[in-house]
């Protein structure tokens, strides 16, 4: 079997075996593109050698042996030797992970090709930064030897203008004090311990982290890829930088990026020197620099998509060293993908699939509004690295932010090493570095405010607090980021929602065209039906009537109602609510403009709306003309042990059918006035927890006599449906005869999840967590529906309920509706719409397109 391809020999299409940044290399390669030459380790190799063999077998040695021969051949160099040759070891696996894990540059130096480096090139400074960074890099990531010590010894060294030769002794000297051996002089030693240690990378914390964060397998292994270097810190004539092709951070069709001159590798990304944009580079080199938007050019439209691209000039000469999609923002992800469709680039469908539906929940959230960023004064501005609105307490390191879970993390400059703090963080600001550092692509990944290269602030990490100017900021005092502008206020400023581009409502439009399945809301009250209508909701799934309960004006005549002793009391509490009840379906009603609102009646056990303070029992005492003493009563008898499976739901309609029948009445009433009024209505009467069908026909009769004449008094037409709910796991069973009652069915996953585990909802969250890390349970069930099990009981359901009524309408009104995975299973189960909260929406929808394309 073959574990290494050479550039020439692979292609776009090998990421899984090559990894990205070897696929994308070898790719470059066949377009004829500059690219120094190299060869590339299987992530194949990279899982046998985790799995299996546990160091560099011999077949693998023999056959990185003769790909360095081939290109010695290729590049006319040779390693260790006279015409020395020069190699990078970089990691890259299928998923990009930038930064993640390790690449060590300059390899091939020792004394001998360091001299041969330094006449061949007639630049001895040259020579020696390099083998300083050659022998600092094989440290870290071979031997873990941490970068500052040879920071501290560098400080010494220079203080005492230590010669170039003594130097580097001194350097080695390091080397041999850390780990009890000389450092390797011979290149191929070099070759094999970097290969190895770039392997063992990919289980190093910071990427483990990063996977489970990102959902990345962890099975899946890196390339190696192994490259002739070029060298971009030889003078004033070289350099190094990063490109996008369009800007990640807005997504605005124009060239952004930095470089450095006379720099190598990672000194763009790591924020010690700050970069210039690369508008300034054709000052500099305009012959490159036409040279380098020709090959953006020639790069996005061969990929069809934002590309982020790494550069070197040695010596005037163009080289490219690294290609791929670009992480963005939603923002730019919906403004790029929209702009390729309407740039006849891709299709729509293409442009759908090409933005992650969970990503989109930032734009959904909250930003400063206008007036109050008017009314603030900026106390520092940075770079806009990446957009959003942050408030919190100053943090200056990644262990505060974890210990308060959140703040805004203050540093001097991130490193891979903040990567959970910054997930944590609420914003993050740096001191250091550009729009392309590791702070600014991370927080851009992770959709999280963050502002950069705030220069003019004096940070003290030791005295924990930061100056502008005469203020003085310190730990645990409030900020606020306004990533989209990089300004930078004192105290905590007031969010509000924000609204939809026309580029994001393009992308809702398209989905609602391409996609199978409705998207519905779970919307309880008449501004939420607004915000739900807003976004594309296709009608509402799922209106909890109890919480209107809470109301003010209503709770009391609620509170009546439960404690009533007979009917003739309930009545009276029953008609005071009945107006109340109306009024509020009238306006979810005329918000949804005609399309379908399912009403879900009563459902949590009563006691849930008992008063607990006494001056609410008070109140009671008055309105109802009854002692302290009686109301104490009547709530003891109400207590239950496991109120869950208690008394709630159609149990209580059964009970007290007077309060479905005072609700129902309400809900047709308010359709028929709407209705009169111009608009559409189409009410849905839904009954939760049903288990049996005969829960079903003796409430459904009931109501439908009291609807019924509703409506023949009304003199106006007005259909309605009355369905269940499906969310105990008899009713799946039992679907074929409970369809015979039923014009729909909701799932209800909440409580079908609860039910079918014996998971309390309200109390797994002690245990779950456990279960996920010792792999008892791949998701919180809660979150993402559990297929097997839950999943199981709805499929059967489906097929039981159409096989009884062919047409039945099925949807799904839990958590799970918004939720893009289990989308997917429900699609596949033929569901007609998913239900979910309002700002869940836009994701949904999208997650549904994505499914039918
Ligand atoms: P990461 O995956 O963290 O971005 P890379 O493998 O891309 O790591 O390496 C980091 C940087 O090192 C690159 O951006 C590039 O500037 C530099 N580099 C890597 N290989 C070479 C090479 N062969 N010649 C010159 N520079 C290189
Ligand atoms: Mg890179
Ligand atoms: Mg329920």
């Amino acid at each position: 079997k073959k574990f290494i391809y050479p550039f020439k020999d692979g292609g776009k299409e090998m990421k899984s075996l090559l990894g990205g940044k070897g696929a994308n290399l070898s790719e470059m390669t066949k377009l004829g593109l500059p690219i120094p030459q190299g060869f590339v380790i299987t992530t194949e190799a990279s899982m046998k050698y985790y799995e299996e063999e546990k160091k560099i077998w011999k077949g693998l040695k023999k056959e990185i042996e003769q790909n360095l021969k081939n290109l010695e051949a290729v590049t006319d160099k040779n390693f260790g030797g006279d015409n020395p040759l020069f190699v990078s070891v970089r990691s890259g696996a299928a998923i990009s992970m930038p930064g993640m894990m390790d690449t060590i540059l300059n390899l091939g130096l020792n004394d001998k090709t360091y001299k041969l480096l330094a006449t061949q090139t007639g630049n001895e400074q040259f020579a020696f930064n390099s083998y300083k960074r050659f022998i600092q890099m094989f440290s870290e990531v071979v031997y873990g030897i941490e970068k500052y010590k040879y920071d501290l010894l560098e400080k010494e060294l220079e203080k005492n203008g230590t010669e170039k030769e003594a130097y580097i002794k001194e350097y080695k000297n390091l080397f041999k004090s850390e780990v009890n051996f000389k450092f390797p002089e011979d290149p191929m030693d070099q070759l094999l311990a970097a290969i190895e240690a770039v392997f063992s990378s990919w289980n190093n914390p910071r990427a483990i982290y990063y996977r489970n964060l990102n959902n990345i397998p962890h099975d899946i292994g890196t390339g190696v890829t192994v490259q002739s270097m070029v060298f971009g810190n030889m003078g004033d004539t070289s350099g190094t930088g990063v490109v996008f092709t369009r800007n990640p951070s807005c997504g605005e069709n124009k060239l952004f990026g930095e470089f450095l001159i006379n720099a190598q590798g990672e000194d763009v990304v790591a924020g010690i020197r700050t970069p210039k944009k690369i508008e300034e580079l054709e000052a500099v080199m305009p012959e490159t620099y036409k040279e380098l938007i020709d090959l953006c050019n020639l790069l996005e439209d061969h990929y069809k998509d934002m590309q982020d691209i790494e550069f070197t000039i040695e010596n005037n000469e163009l080289y490219i060293l690294q290609t791929r999609n670009g992480k963005r923002t939603a923002n730019a992800a919906i403004k790029v993908a929209t702009d390729l469709v309407n740039e006849g680039i891709i299709t729509k469908e293409k442009a759908i699939m090409m933005i992650e539906p969970e990503m989109i929940s930032q734009l959904l959230h909250p930003t400063f509004s206008e007036e109050e960023l008017a009314n603030s004064e900026v106390l520092v501005t940075g770079l806009a690295a990446s957009p959003g609105a942050a408030t919190g307490r100053v943090y200056f390191s990644s262990e505060k932010i974890k210990e308060n879970n959140g703040g805004i993390l203050v540093r001097l400059e991130t490193s891979p090493e903040d990567i959970e703090g910054m997930n944590i963080a609420d914003g993050i600001l740096t001191v250091r570095g550009g729009m392309t550092s590791h702070a600014a692509v991370v927080a851009r990944g992770m959709g999280r405010c963050c502002i950069c290269g705030c220069g003019s602030m004096d940070l003290d990490e030791e005295k924990k607090e930061f100056k502008v100017g005469n203020i003085t900021v310190s730990e645990g005092e409030y900020i606020s980021l306004n990533g989209s502008t990089g300004n930078v206020y004192l105290g905590e400023l007031n969010k509000s929602d924000s609204g939809l581009t026309d580029e994001f409502k393009m992308i809702l439009d398209w989905s609602s065209e391409i996609g199978a399945m409705k998207v519905l809301a779970n919307a309880d009250t008449p501004l939420d039906a607004k915000v739900a209508y807003d976004f594309g909701a296709n009608g509402i799934g799922l209106c909890r009537t109890e919480h209107m309960f809470f109301e003010e004006k209503k709770i009391n005549h609620v509170r009546e109602m439960i404690l009533a002793e007979n009917s003739h009391e309930r009545k009276i509490a029953l008609d005071n609510i009945l107006p109340l009840q109306r009024l509020d379906f009238i306006g979810i009603f005329e918000a949804m403009k005609g399309n379908s609102v399912t009403v879900r009646l009563i459902d949590p056990p009563l006691h849930e709306f008992l008063p607990k303070e006494k001056e609410e029992k008070l109140k009671l005492t008055k309105s109802m003309g009854i002692t302290m003493e009686d109301i104490e009563n009547r709530m003891l008898k109400l207590e239950e042990l496991n109120p869950m499976l208690g008394h709630r739901g159609c149990r209580l309609g059964i009970t007290y059918p007077e309060i479905y029948e005072m609700q129902s009445r309400a809900i047709i009433e308010a359709a028929i006035e709407v209705k009169k009024s111009g608009i559409d209505v189409k009410p849905e009467i839904m009954i939760p927890l049903v288990g049996k069908v005969e829960e079903l026909g003796y409430l459904r009769e009931r109501l439908v006599s009291v609807v019924d004449e509703v409506i023949e008094n009304s003199g106006i037409e007005l259909e309605y449906k009355i369905g269940t709910m499906i969310e105990v796991p008899r009713a799946c069973v039992t679907a074929g005869e409970i369809a015979k009652e039923a014009d729909f069915f909701s799932f209800g996953t909440n409580d079908l999840t609860q039910i079918t585990f014996g998971y309390s909802r309200d109390d797994a969250g002690k245990f779950i967590s456990d279960y996920r890390e010792k792999d008892i349970l791949e998701a919180d069930p809660f979150e993402t529906i559990d297929i097997k099990g839950v999943g199981k009981l709805m499929e059967m359901a489906v097929t039981l309920g159409r096989g009884e009524k062919k047409n039945l309408k099925i949807g799904i009104c839990g958590e799970h509706g918004g939720d893009p995975k289990s989308i997917e299973f429900f699609h596949s189960i033929g569901l007609a719409y998913v239900s979910c909260s309002p700002y869940r929406i836009p994701i949904a929808k999208l997650a549904v397109a994505q499914n039918t394309i």
